[in-house]
């Protein structure tokens, strides 16, 4: 039986603008929408980041909520991760935002540069976020962007702050952070299979790299991220496609490489969280 791929759509981000691309959901109504698409073309997890009435990324928690209530009306089964980043006033309040009870919130093991700015995480808060999440039951999808963030993640284990079956997603080719090169992807798999075993890893490439990651990932045997937060990130002139358009790109890659989209029970199941409810 071909194997199931997981498929994780980040929908909007907090980089891009309707400029960039005016297929870009920005509205909870237009994020709504956008996620159904995307879901009907077999991603099974929406990666959220939310805007504010003019655009501009935003932690109202109100938007987090109205869309995640969206979300799950329309996507039976549909895997919410919550995007915990932003700058400043731009960042949610974590406790807030995780007492909404998404299925899953992002946590950044590290800091590191982007292109223009620090994405800055401190030790102490990446453990209160990590204490958090264990507290509330919310499973943190760990963002690599840079190398020792793949070992931070081996350490907070040790902790005792992270459960296993532990979700790792690699993101390369954005400027000052990771390369998109196969080497370094072979490299950190091969780490990740040594130190966290039964992690269940995704990988995404930014800009002109996605097609290109989504086949690294497949033939090495983990999951995959697509979907415009990551094809706008950095070539911000590209006319990139629709969500649903790219996972459904994505989805034709799997059976290339004898796959197939995952369902949402068979994410469930993967990622280690608790079955769809039964219908009474
Ligand atoms: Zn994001």
């Amino acid at each position: 039986m071909s194997r199931p791929v997981i498929i994780s759509c980040a929908i909007t981000g907090p980089v891009a603008g309707k400029a960039d691309n005016p297929a870009l959901p920005v509205t909870p109504a237009e994020q709504i929408e956008s996620t159904h698409e995307a879901f009907e073309a077999g991603a099974t997890i929406v990666h959220l980041h939310v805007r504010d009435d003019q655009g501009r990324p935003t932690g109202d928690i109100d938007r987090f909520a109205q869309v995640l209530e969206g979300v799950r009306a329309h996507c039976p089964g549909i895997i919410v991760e919550f995007a915990t980043g932003g700058r400043g006033e731009q960042s949610p309040d974590p406790v807030r935002l995780l007492a909404l009870k998404p299925d899953l919130a992002t946590l950044t093991p590290g800091s590191v540069n982007f292109p223009g700015e620090i994405f800055a995480n401190a030790p102490s808060a990446i453990e209160h976020l990590a204490g958090t999440m264990l507290d509330t039951g919310i499973k943190p999808v760990l963002q690599v962007f840079d190398l020792a963030m793949l070992y931070n993640i081996r350490a907070l284990a040790d902790q005792g702050l992270l459960r296993e079956p532990m979700q790792v997603q690699f993101v390369l080719g954005i400027p000052n952070a990771l390369p998109a090169r196969r080497q370094v992807l072979d490299f950190m798999i091969s780490e990740l299979r040594d130190l966290c075993p039964a992690a269940v890893w995704f990988a995404t490439g930014v800009g002109r790299h996605q097609d290109t990651v989504v086949e690294w990932a497949l033939f090495l045997g983990g999951h995959i991220r697509t979907g415009l937060e990551d094809t706008l990130r950095i070539d911000r002139n590209r006319m990139a496609a629709s969500n649903a358009e790219l996972v459904a790109r994505a989805a034709n890659r799997c059976m290339e490489y004898g796959a197939r989209a995952a369902t949402p029970a068979e994410s469930r199941a993967i990622l280690g969280l608790p079955p769809l409810p039964q219908a009474a």
